[in-house]
């Protein structure tokens, strides 16, 4: 695998974004913000489930005023979301928040966008650059505050990534310059507390955009691919985005954005960083996909078994396989496994038989064998 892209790290609240942190999890709440204990109460529910950082809309002012009790009830750091309105912007971080996400698309004056960084820079606090597809300055307007009817920005006239002929100005050309534009004013008043993302729901533009601007700048990425769809599509096409991205050593905190519950996005997140080898968490699950050999019902048992799991705090790999024969070998990376068979299953170790038990005892005898593995290992086994 590639080097990770040398970046200059930033501190979110105390996460470590970019340089040699490890690669971060975030996600957004889907609550009212306004709603102080519906929001809290979401924001525990993806504390608990290894959620890094939280982002939460700051669509008005009462919004803003809201963030610094829910700051006060949680323990991950909290980001502002803020389009179009820079007071949202400093009473968030009047408020304490622990970053800000501006959108350059939505908040284009330079005069505000310069009174922002500089309460940000006194009080120390990075600011994420979120460049969006969906809301990307004029063609021929960034840096313009008005002037423009967002029917006629021209953005979706730009080829995509796939489609621009050598030369021409495309999608991938106005995100990184609106990038790079914002990135001169927060430069120009000295502050360098910089995280960036360059989002599209297309993934060679989104991808092509992170490369052009990797060559570029020493800033730390957020990664995420906009509006990704449902938790099925979403997480295969954030996966297949980020994948190529995190394989070439582009990221350093990544977002899922599903049309789901937050809980889905924390789990995309992880599974995507955990087949890269990038990060390890909790049980990893390998199962047979199932064929004329198998004994068992084994999408039942494999969903038993990761239901049973779920949560578990310690690095253990579990394998579920649908027969005796084949399945001890071709799942022998796994620290523990069960091959069922006609009635009675094995229970094996690295490939090796450990012991045979009757169908009706094998979860228990699988649980018993994945809490010893998991005391071997010397790490809380949290089930
Ligand atoms: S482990 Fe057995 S049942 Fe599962 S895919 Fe392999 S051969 Fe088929």
């Amino acid at each position: 695998m590639p080097t990770r892209r040398a970046t200059k790290p930033v501190y979110i609240g105390g996460v470590k974004v970019g340089g040699d942190a490890p690669i971060t999890v975030q996600s957004m709440t889907k609550t009212d913000t306004r709603n102080v204990a519906a929001t809290v109460r979401q924001i525990k529910e993806l504390e608990d489930l290894g959620c890094e950082i939280i982002r939460c809309a700051v669509p008005d002012m009462a919004a803003a005023q809201a963030l610094g009790e829910i700051k006060r009830q949680i323990k991950i750091p909290l980001v502002a979301d803020i389009h179009f309105h820079y007071q949202l912007a400093l009473e968030s971080l009047r408020q304490g928040v622990d970053c800000l996400r501006l959108n350059p698309g939505n908040l284009r004056n330079p005069e505000h966008v310069r009174q922002v960084v500089r309460l940000a820079k006194e009080r120390q606090i990075p600011i994420r650059i979120g460049v969006n597809f969906g809301s990307l300055p004029p063609v021929d307007g960034i840096g313009k505050s008005g002037g423009f009817s967002r029917h006629m920005d021209m953005v979706n006239k730009l080829p995509k990534a796939q489609q621009a002929k050598e030369g021409e100005y495309s999608v991938v050309d106005h995100m990184v310059a609106t990038g790079l534009w914002e990135i001169s004013l927060l430069e120009d008043e000295d502050f360098d507390l910089i995280k960036i993302s360059l989002k599209a729901f297309d993934v060679p533009t989104t991808v092509e955009a992170y490369r052009r601007l990797a060559a570029l700048v020493p800033y730390p990425f957020h990664l995420g691919i906009t509006e990704a769809g449902t938790a099925f599509g979403g997480s295969i096409r954030s996966a297949v985005g980020l994948a190529v991205m995190l394989y070439e050593g582009i990221g350093d905190t990544i977002r899922v954005s599903l049309s789901d519950e937050p809980h889905e996005e924390v789990k995309a997140g992880y599974e995507i960083l955990k087949s890269l080898n990038l990060r390890q968490k909790g049980m990893t699950l390998v199962a047979c996909p199932s064929c004329g050999r198998a004994d068992v019902d084994i999408r039942r048992l494999a969903n038993d078994v990761e239901a049973m799991l779920k949560g578990m705090k310690s690095l253990v790999k579990v394998a579920v396989m649908g027969c005796e024969v084949n399945g001890p070998g071709e799942a022998k990376d796994a620290d523990v496994g069960i091959a069922a068979g006609v009635g009675r299953a094995i229970i094996f170790r690295k490939g090796q038989k450990a012991k045979v038990v009757a169908a009706a005892d094998m979860m228990t005898a699988l649980m018993e064998e994945v809490r010893k593995v998991a005391e071997e290992k010397g790490a809380p086994v949290g089930v």
